[in-house]
Formats: C-alpha cells, sequence, structure tokens
C-alpha cells in the first residue's frame, strides 16, 4: 500500500482508500461503517491525523450507575436456571411487567402475550419481517431511512418501496398514496428518526394512519405499520411523545435499550402490538421466527436487568446540549439544517448537490460524515454526535469551512 507518509495536507480521497482496504470492508454492504471504517484506516495509517469522526451511530455515554450496580448484584445472585433456555418469546414475569408499563406509557391494555423480548431493535424486526413477509411483498421506507432496513426487508426477499419527504424530512403523504398497492405488506416507521433526529408530529402519524386505514376500505387490504422506535426515550421534550399503538389497529411497536441505557453491546429489546393483532398465532409465528433467524431468545441476564432499571436513562441533556451547539454553528455559518428534537443524529443539508463529494471534501478536512444518499435523501449528509462536545464543535467548525471553501465550487 505505501502510504505511510500520508498527513493531513496530502488530498485524499474517499475512492483512493477504499481501492486499497482488505475485501472485509468492500464486502460490508454499509456506507456507515464504511466511512467508519475509512476513519480508523486514515488514522491507523497516520496518527496525527486530528479526526472528528461523527460517522458511526454508537452511542458514547456509558450506561447509568444504576444499571451497572443492578448488574452486579444480578451476576451475584445464585438462581438456579437463570442461564438457561427459556421460552423463545421472554420470561412469562417479564413479559407480564412489561405489558403493564407499556399499558401505562401507551395508554392502550396489553397483555404479556403481547409482548416479545428480543436482541435489541435489529432483531425485533428482523423476526417480525420474517414473520409477515413472502417473497415479492413490497415493504414501504419513508426515506430518509435507516439504511439497515434495504437488507432486512431483502434478506426476507420483500422488495422496499421509498416514498420521499418534504423539508422538514416528514414523509410526503401524497406520493405515500401513490405507493400502496396489492403487494404492500408493511410500511416502516421511524420517529425519532435515525438519520435526520426529527420526530413525526402527532398530525403526520394520525395522517400516516388514515391513508393505511383508507386503503383497507378501498381494498381490503391490512398494511401493517412497524414504528420502530429505538430513539423513543431520547427526546428533549418528553411531551413531544406519541404513541403508534393508540393510532392504528395494525401497529407493532419496535423498542431496545441500546442508546437510553447505553446497552448497545447487551441486546436487549423488545416487540408490542395491539389487541387487534393479538392471536394465539402470532406469539407462535414470532416464536418461530426467533428460532429460525438463530436469535432463539433475549439475553436472560438483561432481561432480568430491566424491571430493575427501567426508569434509568442516560444524561440526555448531554445529547441535546451537542445538538444545540452543533445546530448554532451550522446555522450562523449559513449551512440549512433543520433542529433535531430528539437523539444524537443531525441530518444537515449539503452546501453543493453532490452528498458524495460533500462528504470527501469532509474527508480531507478530518471530519467523517456519511452521505444523505446511504439513507434515500442525496443532498443532505448525516452527522452523529456520538462525541464529547468540543469535538462536536470542533467538526462543526470543519463543516462550515469546508462548506465555504474554494475547492467545493
Ligand atoms: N433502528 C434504527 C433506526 C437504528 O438507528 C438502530 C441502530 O442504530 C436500530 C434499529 C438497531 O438498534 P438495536 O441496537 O437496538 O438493534
Amino acid at each position: 500500500m505505501g502510504n505511510q507518509q500520508w498527513n493531513t495536507k496530502r488530498e485524499i480521497s474517499v475512492k483512493d482508500i477504499v481501492g486499497f482496504t482488505c475485501q472485509s470492508l468492500s464486502s460490508m454492504g454499509s456506507e456507515i461503517r464504511r466511512v467508519f471504517l475509512l476513519g480508523q484506516k486514515l488514522q491507523e495509517e497516520n496518527p496525527d491525523i486530528d479526526l472528528v469522526d461523527l460517522s458511526l451511530g454508537n452511542p458514547d455515554l456509558e450506561p447509568p450507575v444504576a444499571v451497572m450496580e443492578e448488574l452486579g448484584r444480578l451476576a451475584s445472585e445464585h438462581v438456579p436456571g437463570a442461564h438457561r433456555y427459556m421460552d423463545n418469546a421472554g420470561y412469562p414475569e417479564i413479559r407480564e411487567w412489561l405489558s403493564r408499563r407499556l399499558s401505562d406509557s401507551e395508554g392502550v391494555a396489553l397483555t404479556r402475550d403481547q409482548v416479545f423480548m428480543t436482541c435489541g431493535a435489529a432483531g425485533a424486526l428482523q423476526i417480525l419481517l420474517r414473520t409477515l413477509l413472502d417473497p415479492g411483498d413490497e415493504v414501504i421506507l419513508l426515506a430518509p431511512y435507516f439504511s439497515e432496513y434495504r437488507p432486512y426487508v431483502t434478506n426476507m426477499g420483500a422488495v422496499p418501496v421509498i416514498v420521499g419527504s418534504d423539508e422538514s424530512h416528514c414523509p410526503d403523504l401524497e406520493k405515500l398514496r401513490g405507493a400502496l398497492t396489492a403487494r404492500t405488506r408493511a410500511i416502516l416507521v421511524n420517529s425519532p428518526n435515525n438519520p435526520s433526529g426529527v420526530i413525526y408530529p402527532e398530525s403526520v402519524l394520525r395522517s400516516i394512519s388514515q391513508v393505511l386505514i383508507d386503503f383497507r376500505e378501498q381494498s381490503g387490504r391490512v398494511v401493517h405499520l412497524i414504528s420502530d422506535e429505538p430513539y423513543a426515550r431520547l427526546l428533549f421534550n418528553p411531551s413531544d411523545a406519541v404513541s403508534v399503538l393508540k393510532l392504528y389497529p395494525a401497529a407493532w411497536l419496535v423498542r431496545s435499550h441500546s442508546k437510553d441505557l447505553g446497552l448497545a453491546g447487551e441486546r436487549i429489546g423488545y416487540l408490542a402490538w395491539g389487541s387487534q393483532l393479538a392471536r394465539p398465532e402470532t406469539l407462535n409465528a414470532l416464536r418461530n421466527s426467533a428460532r429460525a433467524l438463530g436469535f432463539v431468545n433475549a439475553p436472560a441476564l438483561m432481561q432480568r436487568l430491566l424491571p430493575r432499571v427501567f426508569d434509568a436513562r442516560v444524561d440526555v441533556s448531554q445529547y441535546q446540549q451537542r445538538v444545540d451547539a452543533f445546530v448554532d454553528i451550522l446555522q450562523a455559518g449559513g449551512l440549512e439544517c433543520v433542529r433535531p428534537r430528539a437523539s444524537f443524529f443531525v441530518f444537515p443539508k449539503s452546501p453543493v448537490a453532490d452528498d458524495h463529494l460533500f462528504t470527501e471534501t469532509l474527508v480531507r478536512a478530518g471530519v467523517l460524515a456519511v452521505p444523505g444518499s446511504s439513507f434515500g435523501k442525496p443532498g443532505y449528509f448525516r452527522c452523529s454526535l456520538t462525541q464529547p462536545i468540543d469535538r462536536v464543535k470542533e467538526g462543526a467548525r470543519r463543516i462550515v469551512e469546508c462548506a465555504h471553501s474554494k475547492a467545493l465550487k
């Protein structure tokens, strides 16, 4: 490779670097991971490069102290059978407890047979999509969407159908209406949204539900609404919370504690659904999918941890401070950017139409960000603020500088 002499002054294009990375990198598929590995590679080649890595959504806030303490206690309790296989849906008593908590928070009555414990939100989505989809079915994705949705859908032989959004990153409802066909089986909704940090207002979620209800009346077909909400408890203003279970009868809730408890590596989440979908076959079909996909069940220790720490949360105000500081600098520097109301993602408009070109320019300035094209919305770029606030501000300053640089014009 012979690039040991690289330094910050040398012009480095993303294409150069990808050209000499190992096969595993080129087969990773995800552009997010590609940019992250690109940064790692750059850093290895030249430790002097002062990179601000805003590419990967790997939350940096440590789990709350209460979580660590309870984990320690749990690990030292000797409960016979506590580490064995269990019902694929999870411990009945944990599902019972969670169904009560969700009945309160979502405002709809749930039983334990409407809850299924999973390996994070990703595990929940895989289990659910395998249960719902047949090859050739269509699943609507609302751009900008989490880029892993595409492989999740195509894994099942189904087809992603993309519906665009307006400047506020909320879906275009007329396009949604036009995208529904006899093959549409589900729509994936993600609010708070990755990559935009936007929360769909209740009016938007109501309108999406109404479009699906109208479609049901006209065609007799049920479209499942899958609400993927791993950021549901990272709201800057808790009154922004909206329950889809209240709005639409065929809604599925997907949640996890990867972000709000800082437990992404421990893989704990769940699926919940409304009474209209609550049939004995539902649970059994989900159990079969969990086995067939090899998840078997959600981690036992994490399930037992949840009731003890459910009200704990990482310090969301830190994410909010970073988001506000970052957006302030960008907006003062003339960049267009919707101010997120949750999570740690910001999705500014690229100062040039070609978002790949802009993110390559950013790499040269030592900032890693992901082109909006990877999320189905070209012309934007995603910044994941999983760095201390000083680094976040430094990243924002460099982005503004790049946006005004002559090299870009
Ligand atoms: N859905 C969205 C929108 C995400 O951003 C992520 C993770 O970044 C996931 C699902 C997967 O989360 P988990 O770690 O809970 O599997």
